[in-house]
């Protein structure tokens, strides 16, 4: 089962990710955690990334489609992928989907937290204060929320035409946000996990 967590910057993404991988070992595929450990590794990528990233604009699709790819690959035997801040334009959605359909997958719940701006630049003001990312200062910060707005909520109508969108309040406390998002991926669940879907099914195209 492979699953798009969705929502704005500091929406908590990640939080949730990493609360489902601990229960249902799903891998969580973090576009963001790979270009920052790209950065951290001072690769010719990373150096490439690191003036875009702390500007608040989105890296090309390119390289982050190239990332997510690798990442299928290296990981074959996953239950299923969580992928967390991408896609964040159409054009990775439409990557994603043939990427996925090349490999016997495909996306089966895009799970979107709803959380006020307001309440983002709270969350994103304190983990300045208390992280130092570059990102989260406040300028950078109205970047990616006017990237989040014109270039990945229209993926919205994307992903709710294929009846895959659930919509989850992100204002709650953790425990409870984790919960909804539990009971919605529940429902989605056919009780099939990536690797049991036979070869010759694959080829078929009987998932
Ligand atoms: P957040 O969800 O808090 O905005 P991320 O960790 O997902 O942060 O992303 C940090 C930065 O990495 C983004 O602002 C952008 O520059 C880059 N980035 C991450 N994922 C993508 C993506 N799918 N497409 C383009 N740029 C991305």
């Amino acid at each position: 089962m492979n699953i798009i967590l969705f929502g704005p910057p500091a929406a908590g993404k990640g939080t949730q990710a990493k609360i489902l991988t601990s229960e249902r070992g799903f891998l969580q595929l973090s576009t963001g955690d790979m270009l920052r450990a790209a950065r951290t590794s001072g690769s010719d990528l990373g150096n490439k990334v690191a003036g875009i990233m702390d500007r608040g604009d989105l890296v090309s699709d390119e390289i982050v489609i190239a990332l997510i790819e690798e990442q299928l690959d290296n990981n074959t035997d996953a239950a299923g992928f969580i992928f967390d801040g991408f896609p964040r334009t159409v054009a990775q959605a439409e990557a994603l989907d043939a990427s996925l359909e090349k490999r016997g997958m495909s996306v089966n719940s895009v799970v979107r937290l709803c959380v006020d701006d307001n309440v983002l630049l709270g969350r994103v003001e304190k983990r300045f204060t208390q992280e130092g990312r570059k990102d989260d200062n406040p300028e950078s910060f109205k970047i990616r929320l006017a990237n989040y707005n014109e270039q990945t909520a229209p993926l919205l109508p994307y992903y709710a035409k294929q009846g895959k969108l659930t919509e989850i309040d992100g204002l709650a406390e953790i425990d409870t946000v984790s919960a909804s998002v539990a009971q919605v991926l529940d429902m989605h669940n056919t009780g099939r996990t990536n690797k049991t879907v036979p070869f010759w099914k694959r080829l078929l195209g009987l998932k």
